[in-house]
């Protein structure tokens, strides 16, 4: 293993069960912005990569729209094997799953890592999580060999059920692209403000 790709694993019986292929993690090897996801889901599980389905569409989106394409950040998820019916990962899953997601955040080595949702928040923070409340909160935890920022977020999915989520979404991300040393103001891509005209 090269710190990110699982090839072969079937430590957890139900989600080998369920899923077409293990998907990886994606995105550069040395990115300054790990997002992390609770699990695959049917289109992920289909195509082999995280955050490809309606919930992905959401956050390349708002990534776009401050300079942070997909391309230039890590997507990975808490487990990297569909649960069976979407439900969310058990506990053992996680934790079963954890060593992989450990390798892979001490080989990117991160500035910040964002949690999108409740399963991948208290994964990390390892407690109860009231994700939007809290979320634009940054916590600092040992992870994959070192302390690091840990910036919870709302899930991308949320705000298509719950309009009022986007305005936090796209703080949060304000903030992860931030701390990431880029300008949210300067790469509102495709939008041109009055001063341009
Ligand atoms: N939701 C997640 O948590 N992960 C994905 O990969 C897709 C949707």
């Amino acid at each position: 293993m090269d710190g990110l790709t699982v090839r072969d694993c079937t430590r957890c019986p139900a989600l080998v069960e369920s899923r077409s292929r293990i998907v990886n993690g994606t995105g550069p090897a040395d990115a300054d912005v790990l997002f992390l996801g609770e699990g695959p889901g049917a289109q992920e599980d289909a195509q082999g990569e995280p955050f490809v389905g309606r919930s992905g569409q959401v956050l390349d989106e708002k990534l776009r729209e401050r300079g942070l394409s997909r391309d230039t950040v890590r997507i990975t998820n808490s487990v990297r094997c569909r649960p069976p019916d979407n439900r969310d990962p058990t506990s053992e899953e996680l934790a079963n799953c954890r060593g992989w997601l450990d390798a892979e955040i001490e080989r990117v080595d991160p500035a910040v890592v964002v949690t999108l949702g409740k399963v991948p928040s208290e994964h990390l923070l390892d407690r109860n999580v009231a994700v939007t409340t809290e979320a634009g909160t940054v916590e600092r935890v040992e992870l994959g060999g070192r302390p690091r920022e840990v910036l919870v977020c709302v899930h991308p999915a949320a705000m298509l059920y719950d309009r009022s989520q986007e305005a936090t979404l796209e703080a949060t991300l304000d903030k992860a692209a931030l701390i990431a040393g880029i300008d949210p103001d300067e790469n509102h891509g495709g939008q041109s403000s009055l001063g341009d005209f």
